[in-house]
This record gives structure tokens, sequence and C-alpha cells, in this order.
């Protein structure tokens, strides 16, 4: 089963590759083949095989011999891994549902993560997509599973899954939008934009799939992985903090951890002080 996840996994990490390479360009997804984007032969087959093409080709392109780019090496291997660990943690045959919105879910991460890196953008598609999604989704009584100790009240009323997407929603999202705010406040007279709104929509369409208690907790582990991610080109780059935070890829790890494990850590502090 894990093998066969692994397999499903790299061969949509290849096609999430192409999301990011285009999607922000408005070129078709579908329909055409991959070209080198160094000497724009059209791939064959054989040069489109996850993760072994790469290796067989030693990154280099099979007709200009260019070097491919690592990452898409890196997004197809990540992309196994998460649906493995998307298959096991959640025992997809007894929690399909979980384990196939946490799969999804985490594809939605990984294009946002790498187009933000890229463009410094985050397409609405995803943003507001994410949000309509984790609403519609709550009718159907979803949470991630291993939330439902927080959730414990929800549980036993099943109507109001709704109502607990709907305030993470407004909660993240108010949040966000204060930091948003002032931090444009502050930064604008330097011509620095610090903190882009699709941040805030990015937020809130992440919260309406964790409820707004996994959602709270979620903003402020992003705080903490942003400031980890920015430790080492602070101290390559003699940066400061906030020009060093790529933060729409600090959210989606973020996001990706507290659907994981967002509930142990919650407990675990909880205890600390009870
Ligand atoms: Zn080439």
């Amino acid at each position: 089963m894990l093998a066969i996840s692994f397999i499903l996994g790299i061969a949509i990490g290849s096609f999430l590759n192409v999301c990011i390479l285009r999607i922000p360009k408005e070129q078709a997804i579908t329909f055409t083949r991959s070209q080198c984007p160094n000497c724009l032969t059209t791939l064959q087959p054989l040069d489109l095989i996850p993760l072994f093409s790469y290796l067989l080709l030693a990154g280099k392109c099979r007709y200009c011999k260019k070097p491919i780019a690592f990452r898409y090496f890196l997004v197809e291997l990540i992309t196994g891994l998460i649906f493995v660990i998307g298959a096991a943690n959640f025992e997809i045959m007894q929690n399909p549902l979980n384990a196939i919105v946490f799969i999804a879910f985490s594809c939605v991460m990984i294009i946002v993560f790498f187009i933000d890196i890229d463009h410094c953008i985050i397409p609405d598609r995803f943003s507001i997509g994410l949000i309509v999604a984790g609403l519609l989704l709550s009718f159907t009584g979803f949470y991630p599973l291993n939330s439902e100790k927080l959730y414990i009240g929800l549980i036993e009323n099943n109507y109001l899954f709704f109502a607990n997407s709907l305030l993470a929603v407004i909660i993240a999202g108010a949040i966000f939008f204060v930091i948003f705010w002032a931090s444009n406040k502050y930064y604008a007279k330097q011509g620095i934009e610090a903190f882009g709104f699709g941040d805030v929509k990015l937020a809130a369409g992440i919260a309406a799939f964790l409820g707004w208690k996994l959602a709270v907790f979620m903003l402020f582990f992003s705080f903490f992985i942003g400031a980890l991610i920015s430790l080492p080109f602070m101290m390559i780059n003699k940066k400061k903090l906030k020009d060093a935070m790529p933060f729409a890829p600090a959210i989606c790890i973020s996001a990706i951890v507290t659907f994981l494990v967002g509930e142990h850590i919650v407990l675990w502090y909880w205890q600390l002080y009870s």
C-alpha cells in the first residue's frame, strides 16, 4: 500500500512541477508536453519518469546537457513522501477521507510554497479555492482526524462543523489582516511590501480546513517556522529578519505540520501549564 502511494505520489509530484511552472504564466497545464527550458526540445516519455529520469540522466538535459533544476526532483520526492505519510498516518483503508484530504491539501501547499518563492504571489484559485473547499467540506463533518480531542464538543453536534470552519476563516483572516495592515503601514515608508494580502487569504483558506483552535496554533507556528528558515539567511547575508522571511512558504510548512500533529503539540503545551 505504501509503495503504491509513493509511486502515485511521485507521479502527482511531476504534475505539481508543471503547475508550479505554468500557472503563474497563465499557460495551459494539460495537453502540451513539457520542453527543456534551455534548448526547448519537447521531452520524450523516457525523460519524464518521476525521480528516475533525473537520476538516469544525472541531472542533465539529454539533448543539450544543461543541468536540470534539482527542484523538479525535490518536488517529486516531497510529494511521494506526503502520499506515504498521509496514507500511513491517517490509515487510508480506515479513513480514506482524511488521508485524501490531507494529501490534496498538502499538494496545494507544495504548489503555493514554490510559486510564492518564485514569483511572490499566491494565485487566488488556491487561496480562495481553499476557503470555499474547506467550508464545503465541513458540511460532511470533516475535521483533521487527530484533532478530535480539541473539537470534542463538535463531534457530538455534527452541524457545528461548519460553524467551526467559518469561525476559523474569520479568526485567521482577522489576525492576518491586522498583521498585514500594521506591517504595511510601518514598512510602506521604506517602499517594502512586507506582507501581502495573498498571505491573509491563504491563512484563511488553511484555517477553513483546520478549525479555529488548530488555525490559531498554525498561525503562531508559522512565525516560528519563518524565523527558523530565516536564521541561516540572516547569518549569511546579514539581512534583517523581515527582509529574509519568506512568509507564505512558512505558512505552508506550518499548515502541513499542524494538519498532521497539531493536536499533539497543542495538548502537550496545555499540559505544561495545567
Ligand atoms: Zn535541453
